[in-house]
């Protein structure tokens, strides 16, 4: 399997980035925020779990996410690989995630980090914030919150795929698809 772990600060293009990985590689999108965001809407336990903490900008507590991907990986074992995206956010995520795979057999093929700096992202989730119906994405505050939140609690998970010899940093500022063409390059050495 081909499990590509796409990491990067909020706003770095990580979705938009996916989109594109898939369909090429053909691959299952695992983003946390998108299944939290289905469990909100849904009104679900594990969303009114989650609604505090995404509310506020904050991480949500890792034996949330890390029970709720366990089972995604589980229920999807036919697929391709996985595009990881948004997870793992803390190195303990990360350590869960290499136990999880490990009990299936597989791994993380790579990483790719897209590199963009804080006030092109502050710019690009305003923008985004726009038509994205999100409130993280609407306020300056939250935004700010978000960029901490990664740059204390989620910036080392670089270090832990580093020390695997996985990590790919990527320059993710200039046009989607020259960017793609710098993920791709990269996707087919792993
Ligand atoms: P995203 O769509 O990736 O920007 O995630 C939106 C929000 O969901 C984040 O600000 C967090 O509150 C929460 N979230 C998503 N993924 C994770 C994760 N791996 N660990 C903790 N919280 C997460």
């Amino acid at each position: 399997m081909l499990n590509i772990v796409l990491f990067g600060p909020p706003g770095a293009g990580k979705g938009t980035q996916s989109e594109k990985i898939i369909a090429k590689y053909d691959l299952k999108h695992l983003s946390t925020g998108d299944l939290f965001r289905k469990h909100l809407g849904e009104g679900t336990d594990l969303g009114k779990k989650a609604q505090g903490f995404m509310d506020n900008g904050k991480l949500v507590p890792d034996e949330i996410v890390i029970g709720m991907v366990e089972e995604t990986i589980a229920d999807h074992m036919d697929a391709n690989g996985f595009i990881f995206d948004g997870f793992p956010r803390t190195v303990a995520q990360a350590e869960a995630l290499d136990t999880m795979l490990e009990k299936h057999g597989i791994g993380i093929s790579g990483m790719i980090s897209l590199e963009v700096p804080e006030q092109e992202l502050i710019n690009r989730i305003l923008e985004r914030g726009k038509t994205s119906g999100r409130a993280d994405d609407q306020n300056r505050g939250k935004i700010s919150t978000r960029i901490e939140e990664y740059e204390n609690k989620t910036a080392p998970v670089a270090g832990f795929y580093r020390k695997q010899n996985k990590l790919n940093n990527i320059h993710g500022v200039g046009s989607i698809d020259s960017i793609f063409n710098d993920i791709s390059a990269a996707i087919d050495n792993f």
